[in-house]
């Protein structure tokens, strides 16, 4: 990556094909009512394309497509090699396209170019290679019954699966869920947020050349209340896999009620802690939180924007904290130096502005960052640090989803926990001690699906992730994530005759 820089990724923009078709059973189609949605650059306003508004037609055609797929075994029947080799091969498509997606990423969500590279497509290839690998190497169960029975477990994919995806990762968390879908042999409907669907249409393009056959990837770009909703009601679709807000993830219940009672998976939102106790490396400590918050943009869903530190050590902290986040550089995403770029989109720039404003009004201190002046129009937010919060101020009760952090003071142990807990959300949470028992005793009562230890937000193909309380259940990552995609079958034969 050392080799690139601004010059060489505005000269391969400058060449760029720009994908803006739906892609449903095996073709690049238009929607159907010819729709489209202009989808911006953030970090410049400039249109990128006009990519087809999928609306409840387009809908039918590709969960018509999957269905047909996966019924005519095509996929789902392949022996578990075929469809090993065919994701490898996407695995490494993806890679040969490295550039190509990792522009695109960044052109359409503002993320610094040198995270799309480095991070995010090397990410969602080895996503579906690692769910490569797994696909041959899943076994069936015997069940210890009798002598005179013998009852077989098998795993049989669900069928059609939809998955409706965020924008803050499109690529990776498009990975975590269609890999393990498609490696089970499931057919899939991919819905892309409407900020961020150009690596979806690549993928779908990528997947067909890789040998996925016609029907079993079907990618319907468009908005949320329709095409997204026009999935959830759908009485074939068997899964839907989500990760977005919480306010989204209730109405896919909702829509599971009110059809068919499919299977609803559901990555919603955060407020994570990060717990700083006064026996830890503290320039390690300080560090590593600007990253756990300032990473993306803070547009993460695990992002630890809730900073707990141990009184005595506050004002070390700060000072620190505050040195190593003047360090970032702000500014332009198609720039390798750059460590935070735009957000996604200037609403959601004002939103998180109105959350600054908020947070001194209810008494805040600024540490880092500016209050709004109320004049901006672009979509870029500094790195922001508030002191002096109490655990019920609104900015630290409410995912912001920006770069904007929260400093809450406490006593001990047992407070600390207290208000780590104290929120609806608990998806992740960090500790750092040097204490092996009080990290123990710490990551046992927190409420988090991951906790990290002198580390933030870890997280790996090998291990799940996913939710406590409102921030969802089911587990992408790992071969648990293999158990939304799946249904299990007990095949039960009384044995007959013998000596
Ligand atoms: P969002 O809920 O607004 O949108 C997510 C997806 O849902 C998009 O594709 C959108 O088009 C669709 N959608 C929106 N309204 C819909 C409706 N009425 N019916 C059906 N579909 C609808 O979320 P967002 O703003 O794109 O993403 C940010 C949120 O995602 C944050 O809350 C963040 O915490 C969460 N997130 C969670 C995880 C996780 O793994 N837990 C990961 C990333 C993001």
């Amino acid at each position: 990556m050392a080799a690139h820089d601004l010059a060489y990724w505005r000269d391969r923009r400058a060449s760029l094909r720009i994908p803006a078709n739906a892609f449903i059973d095996g073709e690049s189609t238009a929607a159907a009512d010819n729709a489209t949605l202009t989808t911006r650059n953030p970090a410049t306003g400039e249109t990128l394309a006009e990519v087809a508004a999928c609306g409840a037609d387009d809908v039918e055609r590709a969960v018509s497509a999957a269905r047909r797929s996966f019924e005519s075994g095509d996929w789902s029947r392949a022996a578990p090699a075929e469809r090993k080799a065919v994701l490898q091969r996407l695995a490494a498509l993806m890679m040969e396209h490295r550039e190509e997606l990792a522009l695109l990423e960044t052109l359409d969500t503002g993320k610094p170019i040198r995270d799309a590279h480095e991070l995010d497509i090397p990410g969602a290839a080895g996503c579906f290679g690692w769910y490569a690998e797994a696909t041959d190497k899943l076994y069936g169960e015997v069940a210890p019954t009798d002598g005179d029975n013998l009852a077989i477990i098998t795993r049989e994919a669900l069928g059609v699966v939809a998955a409706v995806i965020p924008w803050n990762f499109p690529l990776d968390i498009t990975a975590w869920k269609l890999a393990p879908a498609l490696a089970a042999g499931n057919s899939v409907i991919l819905k892309p947020a409407e900020q961020s669907p150009l690596t979806a249409l690549r993928l779908a393009e990528l997947a067909q050349e890789a040998g996925i056959p016609a029907g079993v990837f079907n990618v319907v770009p468009g908005l949320g209340h329709i095409a997204g909703q026009a999935l959830g009601l759908h009485p074939d679709v068997d899964c839907l896999t989500f990760t977005g807000s919480t306010a989204t993830g209730k109405r896919f219940l909702d829509y599971s009620s009110r059809s068919n009672m499919k299977q609803v998976w559901l990555e919603c939102g955060g407020k994570s802690p990060n717990l700083v106790f006064a026996d830890c490396d503290l320039d390690a400590a300080a560090s590593t939180a600007v990253q756990g918050i300032y990473f993306n943009q803070g547009e993460v869903c695990s992002a630890n924007s809730r900073i707990l530190v141990q009184r005595e050590i506050k004002d070390a902290f700060i000072e620190r904290f505050v040195a190593a986040a003047s360090q970032l550089v702000v500014g332009d995403p198609l720039d390798p130096a750059t460590d935070v770029g735009s957000l996604i989109d200037t609403d959601h720039a004002s939103k998180v502005r109105g959350y600054i404003r908020l947070g001194l009004e209810e008494g805040g201190r600024l540490a880092l960052g500016e209050a709004p002046s109320g004049e901006e129009q672009d979509a870029f937010v500094a790195p922001t640090l508030f002191a002096g919060v109490t655990p019920q101020m609104t900015i630290a009760r409410e995912e912001i989803f920006g770069p904007v952090a929260a400093l809450i003071e406490f006593a001990d142990e047992d407070e600390a926990v207290a208000i780590a807990n104290d929120s609806i959300y608990g998806l992740a949470a960090s500790v750092w001690t040097r204490d092996l028992s009080r990290a123990h005793r710490v990551s046992r009562r927190l409420r988090a699906g991951t906790v990290s230890v002198n580390t933030v937000d870890a997280i790996d193909f090998t291990t799940p992730f996913g939710g406590y309380k409102q921030s969802g259940f089911g587990r992408d990552l790992s071969l648990h994530a293999l158990d939304k995609f799946t249904q299990l079958k007990t095949t039960w034969i009384r044995l007959q005759g013998g000596p």
